[in-house]
């Protein structure tokens, strides 16, 4: 069967001397494997077809009996190559890929995914970095029936209007006095809260305009990176990276 779908390019590797195993986030079939055959031979000019975040139109024929398609043909639709330029785009752009591409499955569409990794590529160069990631880390973890629980304490239902603690591990909001019996809650402060609640409920867009102060950013930051650390069992090679060259970031 041949299909044609918009895709963005997650992660590359290669195969055999001149191919290629390219992941794609697409449109319409969810993540994707394919192999593109002979596009590294030396001056093919397909070859810059398959750098990553690059936005394509893909045809395919589908393998019934693998996960891995062969990827006949290929149009350029966004080069993004405005997320190359700069170290900081490349690493947050690997980063929103590299959560595509761990929480979503082969052939589980999620157009909602496609548009926000559009998105907030297009916003990445101009609005904070952090920012974006929590829009992207909250969309898709809606998008994956992963968002945390955050409406009342999850043991005894209370409100928390104030501060509470969250648990990585049950993915949910604790009140003071529940979380003796919850191992790994740890406090969560009023701002950071509200913050984490403001972005699960509002658009994109809305949550573009918000803001919250450092020490909220901070601490939504690493609470994000214990939620993900959690969920796959190790950090991950992006945040890993975005580490190693920090002290060139600032
Ligand atoms: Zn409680």
């Amino acid at each position: 069967m041949i299909h044609k779908t918009d895709a963005i390019v997650l992660k590359t590797q290669p195969l055999r001397s001149s191919s290629l195993i390219v992941t794609f986030l697409t449109r319409s079939f969810g993540k994707l494997k394919g192999v593109v055959k002979g596009v590294r031979r030396e001056r093919e000019p397909r070859s810059a077809f398959y750098e990553l975040f690059t936005g394509l139109e893909i045809i395919f024929y589908e393998k019934t009996r693998s996960d891995l398609h062969l990827v006949s043909d290929a149009a350029v639709i966004e080069t993004n190559d405005h997320l190359r330029t700069r170290l900081v785009s490349i690493a947050y752009a690997s980063y929103f890929s590299e959560l595509a591409d761990n929480f979503l499955e082969v052939h589980d569409p999620h157009e909602n995914v496609f548009d926000l990794m559009q998105f907030c590529f297009r916003y990445l160069p101009s609005i904070d970095p952090e920012r974006i990631s929590r829009i992207f880390e909250t969309k898709l973890l809606r998008e994956t029936g992963l968002l945390p629980y955050l409406d009342e304490c999850l043991q005894c239902q209370a409100q928390i209007p104030g501060g509470g603690f969250f648990s990585v591990a049950q993915g949910s909001l604790f009140c003071m006095q529940c979380q003796p019996r919850i191992v790994d809650a740890r406090p969560l402060s009023a701002e950071a809260l509200a913050g984490l609640r403001y972005y699960t409920r509002h658009d994109p867009e809305e949550c573009l305009k918000f803001r919250t102060s450092q020490a909220v950013d901070r601490e939504l930051a690493s609470l994000m990176e214990r939620f993900f650390i959690y969920r796959l069992g190790q950090p991950m090679k992006s945040r890993r990276f975005m580490g190693e060259i920090q002290s060139f970031l600032n």
